[in-house]
């Protein structure tokens, strides 16, 4: 693994885009957010998760934010524009109101190994607000000492003494949402930012030793050309972020209807998308970045980084994690929860979150049988570590890979022919090639992909 040779996608053969470039799922769940039916026997989920705090086991809380002070053009996130002033501590209310039933029912016994603080705009509100949450928090379940606390920050929306006071209510990781620093490309998708801002920042976090950030950019935008957007993705290498997120643009605008006000400039298509990720890329491993997952880079000595050498690196709601085997809470409307063998989703209706009194909000889920957890297993070491280890796999689970999943093996033969995958006696290995495909791999372990019609309801897999 540490060996692996790295491959520029712009040296993809075009015929080999062309072929896979299909809609398909980001596997920050299996089975995927379509699979979840509000028709879920929400006893036998609240026996699971019963059982799961008996366990002791660790746990990772999120809280979701649905608020933005405006709405950036290319947002694919849950959120709404708010501006009255009693917004958040409405919210904050009964976001205290759910996560005190959740924790006391099915978290008495558990240590918070991680948590999580995400948007819409955690920072829309006030740092005293925030402050507030975490307390009201660590005084409703125990917390591990080196729990990590990270807190998505929209750069616009803090000074450096709204950061000060992150850092003194103990968040140690912060992700800043960069998108992209050209300025006429900040105009089409209406996200100002100031470069200096950004800096000063980072610096500062940097005085009050937190060296923990992610800063994330955004390629496929309109307006976003070669030289701009590798001048953009030098200038924050040459900021050294621990790590740095490069997302494709989804452009999704049945889902988001605000995305079409983009549609009068021109959307890179996909060559021009995978020229634009090519040219990222090269930078960022020239910078001394590697390539972790699908989309992610990191410094040699981030934790990442040393979690896909040892291939126990894993993914949740949140994205790509070093803490394997923790259950995930959501907190807050249309937050989903990870739980044994449960997946559970809250309700969108912002109002209705506000006014339920007894802090309940499960809307719909999915309990997962036995052939769930065994292909979970495998996408997810497929999807973050690029290995599967065959012979791991039925010891574990006790069937025969090969008479298991030979249509899953004879269907991954093409993929093989074209060189995405090498396929030994005891193990799958995704090529350096196989990683920008990765989504196409695990689709064929998805069972249920197999019998859905998916254009329209993922993003392309390129
Ligand atoms: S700040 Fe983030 S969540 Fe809010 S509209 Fe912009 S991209 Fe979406």
């Amino acid at each position: 693994m540490a060996g692996r040779k790295d491959l520029n996608p712009m040296d993809i053969p075009h015929s080999l885009l062309a072929k896979h470039n299909r809609s398909g799922p980001r596997y920050t769940s299996y089975p995927t957010a379509p699979q979840f039916t509000d028709n879920i026997d929400l006893e036998a989920v609240r026996s699971i998760w019963t059982d799961a705090n008996r366990s002791n086991a660790g746990l990772s809380l999120y809280t979701h934010f649905p608020f933005c002070r405006s709405r950036c053009l290319y947002c694919g996130c849950f959120t709404e524009v708010h501006h009255r002033l009693d917004t958040g501590r409405v919210y904050l209310s009964a976001l205290k109101k759910e996560a005190s039933k959740l924790l006391r029912d099915f978290a008495s016994n558990r240590r918070v190994h991680q948590l999580a603080l995400g948007g819409g705009t955690p920072t829309y509100l006030g740092h005293e607000q925030l402050a507030d949450y975490i307390n009201f928090l660590r005084s409703a379940v125990k917390f591990a000492s080196d729990a990590e606390l990270s807190v998505e920050v929209d750069p616009r929306s803090v000074d450096e003494h709204y950061l000060d006071s992150l850092v003194e209510t103990g968040f140690n990781r912060f992700s800043f949402g960069v998108q992209d620093l050209d300025p006429k490309v900040q105009d089409i998708i209406q996200r100002p930012l100031e470069e200096q801002h950004l800096h000063k920042l980072l610096t500062h976090l940097r005085s009050r030793k937190r060296e923990a950030f992610n800063l994330d950019l955004i390629y496929g935008l309109p307006g976003q050309n070669i030289t701009s957007f590798s001048e953009t993705v030098r200038k924050i290498a040459a900021l050294r972020p621990s790590r740095i997120a490069l997302f494709g643009y989804a452009h999704v605008p049945w889902v988001s209807p605000h995305q079409k006000a983009l549609e009068k400039y021109s959307i890179p298509n996909p060559n021009e998308r995978m020229s634009l990720f090519g040219t990222a890329f090269e930078v960022l491993i020239g910078a001394g970045y590697k390539h972790i997952g699908m989309d992610h880079f990191a410094l040699p000595e981030d934790e990442l980084f040393r979690a896909l050498q040892s291939r126990t690196l894993t993914r949740n709601f949140m994205g790509y994690t070093t803490k394997k085997g923790l259950d995930l809470m959501g907190i807050g409307a249309s937050s989903i929860s990870s739980v044994g063998r449960t997946y559970v989703q809250n309700g969108k209706d912002i109002l209705a979150y506000n006014k339920r009194k007894d802090g309940f909000h499960w809307e719909k889920g999915i309990i997962l049988d036995e052939e769930d957890l065994l292909r979970r297993e495998i996408i997810l070491d497929l999807f973050c570590n690029f290995y599967l280890d065959q012979s791991a796999i039925e010891n574990k689970w006790g069937v025969s890979f090969s008479r298991q999943f030979a249509q899953e093996l004879h269907d991954l033969g093409p993929m093989a022919d074209d060189g995405l995958i090498s396929m030994g006696q005891h193990s799958l290995e995704v090529t350096p090639l196989g990683r920008f495909f990765i989504r196409n791999i695990c689709m064929v372990f998805d069972k249920y992909i197999k019998s859905e019609y998916t254009e329209g309801r993922y993003s392309k897999t390129i």
